[in-house]
């Protein structure tokens, strides 16, 4: 459930006419809800309940806006981090460095040491390298790091490819047959306290069935560890559970999530980890947008929006679809295509949609976007990159600002030797 809503013929956030936004800050612009937020992180922790000890670990990755970490932060959400820059958000976000799991293929040791200097509370190592550089790393500043093993457990999450992490020839994790031996030279490690395991799968599952199946792989292998001796208090589920995009779209809900965990780690006495984003974020914003022209095609038009690719990537980069709707819907509909103004084919949202009728001028959004939206945009084209907005009741705040071609380019330089 979601707070963008018509009322009286005309989309809102919240308390807040869509075009209000429009108006005051301009478009394209995403806009988030608060309520939502909430909502979404408190159906998410009530489907676990029961479960004895759990941790919950927001995606950073999903959604790093400052204003969008603290209203999870106040939800007692801590963060899964994959770069000392997300670990710097959470932190000013006030996520307690103790919440923070280190995840990520590419950790560098400047930000492993980053991540043990501000006591982050788990590192989630993706192979046995990385697990000698932390603990060395560890030992010369007198601790001892939190850490499990990422296996990939080799199951197909049924999921966009390049979306799918569990695979055994993905990059992430160690083969799980791997995983008892590398796990005992870890745990010998002297700055390394070795605590369990993780393993994350995929992204936007639309069924809980290839999780179960890695869960149980991970039930296995927290059993094997146990009878060779080691103490295993944690296990990190990871993320991964799909949300609507598509009105009719048939997803799981976090509760089918909880009953399949309750299920499956039924015994397993450990501290139960979580590291959810598009769940959370996914349906909590829109990406409100202008249409330029009502351009005719060869066999229909072409809506030309003044959103593109490099404010939402997710159509180009997978093929993604989001729901398009008028701000202002007559009733009408037409059939259309729709696409930004950047100068890539790849820069179509939609080809051959049933859409409300819009016009040059009319206010539309993208829904489903307050996860991997705003997070990848670039600048390509020389665009700006797109601002954000927190809706809160019938207040909204700019909470990231639109950052011009023109600040970009005071960060470039003409060396010297090309003056002339
Ligand atoms: C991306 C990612 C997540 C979040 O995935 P969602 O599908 O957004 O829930 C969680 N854990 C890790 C390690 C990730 O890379």
């Amino acid at each position: 459930m979601d707070h963008f809503e018509l009322r009286n013929g005309e989309l809102y956030a919240e308390d807040v006419p869509l075009a209000r936004i429009a108006a005051e800050v301009g478009t394209p612009v995403y806009v988030y809800s608060r309520a939502t937020l909430e909502r979404h992180a408190r159906v998410f922790r009530e489907a676990l309940e029961g479960l004895g000890r759990v941790h919950l670990a927001f995606a950073v990755k999903a959604n790093p806006n400052l204003a969008v970490l603290r209203v999870l932060a106040r939800a007692e959400y801590g963060a899964d981090i994959v770069s000392g820059g997300e670990m710097a958000r959470a932190l000013a976000a006030g996520m307690a460095a103790d919440d923070i799991v280190f995840s990520g293929v590419g950790k560098t040791p400047a930000e492993l040491a980053q991540g043990l200097d501000a006591g982050v509370g788990q590192f989630n190592l993706e192979h046995e390298e990385e697990g000698h550089v932390l603990s060395a790393l560890a030992h010369a500043r007198g601790q001892r790091a939190s850490a499990t093993l990422r296996v990939n457990p080799d199951v197909d999450a049924g999921t966009h490819e390049k979306i799918s992490t569990g695979k055994a020839d993905n990059k992430f994790g160690v083969p799980i047959d791997q995983a008892p031996a590398m796990y005992a030279r870890l745990a010998a490690l002297p700055g390394l306290r070795m605590r369990g395991v993780a393993c994350h799968i995929g992204s936007q599952l639309s069924s809980v069935a290839p999780l179960e199946a890695a869960y149980a792989r991970i039930g296995k292998l927290i059993a094997d560890l146990r009878a060779a001796g080691h103490a295993v208090d944690r296990a990190d589920l990871g993320g991964g559970l799909g949300v609507r995009y598509r009105p009719g779209e048939v997803v799981p809900w976090p509760a089918d999530l909880g009953e399949m965990v309750a299920r499956v780690t039924s015994g397993w006495n450990v501290e139960l980890m979580f590291e959810p984003g598009r769940v959370i974020a996914g349906n909590a914003g829109v990406l409100l947008t202008r249409v330029i022209w009502v351009k005719p095609g060869v066999t229909h038009p072409y809506v030309i929006v003044d959103a593109a690719m490099n404010d939402l990537a997710r159509p180009a980069l997978y093929g993604a679809y989001h729901h398009f709707e008028a701000v202002h819907p007559s009733g009408e509909r037409m059939t259309a295509h729709i696409a930004g103004p950047v100068c890539e084919t790849g820069d179509t949202f939609a080809m051959n949609r049933e859409i409300d009728r819009v016009g040059s001028g009319d206010l539309a959004i993208f829904r489903t976007a307050g996860a991997y939206g705003a997070t990848m945009a670039s600048t390509y084209n020389s665009r700006s990159l797109v601002p954000e907005v927190m809706v809160d009741g019938d207040r909204f705040a700019v909470v990231a600002d639109r950052i011009g071609a023109d600040t970009i380019m005071n960060a470039e330089r003409v060396p010297e030797w090309l003056a002339d």
